[in-house]
C-alpha cells in the first residue's frame, strides 16, 4: 500500500491524505480527494505542479457548485483555491480579481465602489475561476461579457496569460484547456450610482428566488439547453419534472435542477439524471448534455492514483 503524499514534493499550503469533499460540494456528496491541496499562494502551486510526478492526476475545484463527486472520491491531488486567490484588488471601472473568489461577493463588492456590469454574477454561487472556465452566465449576461484577461497556470507549472479575445467562449464552455488552473482574471465594468447597481442586483435575486429552487442542495442547470430548445421543457415533455430515485429529486419548481432532497447517494443522482436523459431522448429524440461535470470514480479504490494509471495503461 503506497501513501500519496510521501511521492508529492513540500508545500508551503496545507496538504491533506483523505479529505471527505460531500462539504466542498452545494450537492453535499461524494468520497474523499486522495489528497487535498490548498496552495500559500500563487509561486506555492507553481512550485507543486512543476515538482509534482507527472502521473498523479490534478483536479481543480472551486466552490464546486457545478459538479456531482462520485461515492469513490477523487484520486490523486484536489486543489482548492484559498483565501490568497480571493483578492480583488481595482483600478477605476478594471478590477483583477482571484480566481477563488465566490463571483457573487465580488459583484457585491463592485455594486458597493458603484461598478455596474456584475449584477447577473449575485445569483452565481460559483467562484470566479469555475465560472471563467464555464463561461458562466444568466440573464442574458455572461463571463464573456466582461472578461479582458486571465491568468493561468498549467498542469506542469507553466504560466500563461490570455487576453479574453483569444478564448472563444460558447454557450457554458470555453476553449480555455481542461489542464490550466485559472488564479487570477481581469474584468472591465462601467461606473453607475452603487444604489442602482444594488437595486438591479435585488431584483435578479428575486427573479430568481422565484423561478428555481434556491435553499436546496443543487447544482444548478443539470443539462444544458440544446441549440434553440430549453432542456426544462424537454424534461416536463418526458414527464419527469418531480421524478425521484432513493434521495434524489428533479425539482419539481424547475425541471432542469437536479435535487439532493435527502441524504441523496451520488449515484442515486447520477442514476436520476441518466433515467431523465433516457427518457427526454426516447419522448423527443434528444440527446441532452449534462451541464453538471461529473467528477470521481464510482467506488473507492486505494491507492486510487494508482488504480487509475493501471486502468490506462490496461487500455492503451
Ligand atoms: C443554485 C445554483 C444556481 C446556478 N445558476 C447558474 C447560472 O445561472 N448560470 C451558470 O452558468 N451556472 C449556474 N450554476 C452553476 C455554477 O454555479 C457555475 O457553473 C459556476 O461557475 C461554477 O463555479 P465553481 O467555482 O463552483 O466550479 P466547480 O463546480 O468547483 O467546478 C466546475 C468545473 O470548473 C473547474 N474549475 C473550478 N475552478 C477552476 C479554476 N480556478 N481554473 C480552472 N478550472 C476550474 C472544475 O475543475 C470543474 O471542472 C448554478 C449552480 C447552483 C448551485
Amino acid at each position: 500500500m503506497s501513501d500519496l503524499l510521501s511521492y508529492l514534493p513540500p508545500v508551503r499550503g496545507k496538504m491533506r491524505p483523505k479529505v471527505p469533499l460531500e462539504s466542498f460540494t452545494s450537492l453535499r456528496v461524494g468520497g474523499c480527494a486522495e489528497a487535498l491541496f490548498e496552495p500559500e499562494d500563487s509561486d506555492d502551486l507553481i512550485h507543486f505542479l512543476r515538482r509534482r510526478p507527472l502521473e498523479i492526476p490534478v483536479t481543480v475545484l472551486g466552490a464546486g457548485s457545478n459538479v456531482l463527486i462520485r461515492e469513490g472520491g477523487i484520486p490523486g491531488v484536489v486543489i482548492h483555491l484559498g483565501s490568497w486567490f480571493q483578492r480583488v484588488f481595482q483600478e477605476g471601472a478594471t478590477f483583477e480579481v482571484g480566481a477563488g473568489i465566490p463571483v457573487a461577493e465580488f459583484a457585491e463588492r463592485a455594486a458597493q465602489e458603484g461598478i455596474s456590469g456584475f449584477e447577473f454574477l449575485a445569483t452565481i454561487p460559483g467562484t470566479m475561476g469555475g465560472s471563467i472556465l464555464a463561461n458562466a452566465g444568466c440573464f442574458g449576461r455572461s463571463i464573456q461579457d466582461i472578461l479582458v484577461e486571465i491568468e493561468a497556470v498549467d498542469f506542469c507549472g507553466r504560466i500563461h496569460w490570455v487576453s479574453a479575445q483569444k478564448i472563444d467562449f460558447g454557450y457554458r464552455t470555453s476553449t480555455i484547456p481542461a489542464d490550466w488552473i485559472v488564479v487570477r482574471s481581469w474584468v472591465c465594468g462601467k461606473v453607475l450610482p452603487s444604489h442602482l447597481v444594488l437595486r438591479t442586483m435585488e431584483e435578479l435575486r428575486a427573479t430568481r428566488a422565484a423561478t428555481q429552487p434556491t435553499e436546496v442542495c443543487t447544482a444548478g442547470s443539470l443539462f444544458k439547453n440544446p441549440e434553440g430548445q430549453s432542456a426544462w421543457k424537454l424534461i416536463d415533455t418526458a414527464g419527469m419534472r418531480g421524478a425521484r430515485l432513493g434521495g434524489a429529486e428533479i425539482s419539481p419548481k424547475h425541471a432542469n435542477f437536479l435535487v439532493n432532497r435527502h441524504k441523496a447517494t451520488a449515484a442515486d443522482l447520477e442514476t436520476l439524471g441518466e433515467n431523465v436523459r433516457e427518457k427526454v431522448h426516447h419522448a423527443t429524440g434528444v440527446s441532452l448534455e449534462w451541464e453538471i461535470v461529473r467528477l470521481g470514480l464510482p467506488s473507492p479504490q486505494f491507492p486510487a492514483w494508482e488504480a487509475i494509471l493501471l486502468q490506462q495503461r490496461e487500455g492503451e
